[in-house]
């Protein structure tokens, strides 16, 4: 009954951003941002399908070669998203090691990279058995504000300024299949990998009539459920979850209003807080939210939680000041409607 979504920052305030968001009972997860990630286990490393990196900055991109190594040789395919430029510098990564042995690798890795622009995508392969080159041409289509798009969840992509563009990212579970565990006991069901199948069929809008194959034990004999009576039994449906990653952007109106946008009415809202009101001349020159700044567009978009990240180091002895201004800007009272000058 319990969430699709576990999200979790993998590093403490100071250090770099990523959000591991591991899927509940599946091998699978998402990564926002790719910093040093040192600490994630391996394990975790390799549920990763999709990365989504907001900048190239080396605070959000230096942990790649890890992802990279753990994957090398694996019968993988890992996506990766990131904002203008990417191609570039992901090719740039690559190129900096000897590839002469991969053509003859038993397993097949693959890394699918998307670079987004306001207006289009451009899509590319690298084979780890061609030495990671480009396979084929750049493929182009039209980006319409969805960086991932599956039957049960997709991600949305808004571009910010940070000085350089950078992308904010909002993940969107569709709506939420909960298993009622007494009514699978009375139906002498036994919860496994079956409902995970039976979740992809209720998302993907199969036929109610599909008959769904229930095994048991090896000595037991298979059962026969049609999907739709399966799921008037044994299933609910409640709201989805949502949550946002936002970080390394200028506290400007255009910025604030369009964070606010993506981040509407989201259950968690991960923020960055680099700097405190005080300095906001530097956060300014830096291209930073304050945690002013980040509490009150936690407030403004509604969001159910929020969590803070990425402090500025000048903050180490007092980490608390930026969580007290943030709560101070999140629980304000007043009108909401134009909260941004
Ligand atoms: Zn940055
Ligand atoms: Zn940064």
């Amino acid at each position: 009954m319990g969430p699709t979504f576990l999200p979790r920052l993998v590093n403490g305030p100071f250090d770099d951003p990523a959000l591991f968001v591991p899927f509940r009972h599946q091998h699978r997860a998402l990564l926002f941002d790719l910093g040093d990630i040192a600490t994630l286990p391996s394990r975790d490393v390799l549920k990763i399908s999709h990365i989504f990196v907001t900048h190239t900055h080396m605070d959000h991109f230096a942990g790649f070669d890890r992802v990279l190594r753990l994957m090398l040789g694996r019968d993988k395919e890992l996506f990766l998203v990131g904002p203008q430029g990417f191609l570039t510098n992901l090719a740039g990564k690559l190129a900096g090691y000897c590839w002469n042995l991969v053509e003859n690798y038993a397993h097949r890795f693959v890394l699918h990279a998307t670079e987004l622009h306001p207006d289009r995508a451009l899509t590319c392969r690298y084979p780890c058995r061609k030495g990671f080159r480009p396979d084929g041409e750049i493929i182009e289509t039209p980006f319409t504000g969805m960086a991932l798009n599956e039957p049960n969840l997709r991600v949305d992509a808004v571009h910010l300024d940070h000085g350089t563009p950078v992308l904010g990212f909002a993940l969107h579970e569709r709506f939420h299949i909960n298993i009622l565990n007494v009514a699978l006991a009375r139906l002498g069901l036994k919860p496994g990998a079956w409902l995970n199948h039976l979740k992809e069929m209720i998302y993907a809008g199969t036929d109610p009539k599909t008959p769904v194959e229930i095994s048991g034990s090896p000595d037991e004999k298979p059962r026969i459920f049609p999907l739709g009576e399966l799921e008037a039994a044994i299933v609910r449906i409640s709201a989805g979850q949502h949550l946002a990653y936002i970080t390394d952007s200028a506290g400007s109106p255009e910025n604030m209003r369009k964070i606010i946008a993506i981040a509407e009415g989201v259950d968690q809202l991960f923020i960055e807080a680099a700097f405190s009101d005080h300095h906001q001349a530097v956060a300014r020159q830096k291209h930073h939210l304050t945690a002013r700044q980040a509490g009150m567009i936690a407030r403004a978009c509604r969001a159910k939680q929020y969590h803070l990240f990425h402090f500025s180091p000048r903050y180490r002895e007092h980490p608390d000041l930026l969580e007290v201004e943030a709560r101070a800007a999140f629980t304000a009272k007043g009108a909401l409607d134009r909260p941004f000058p």
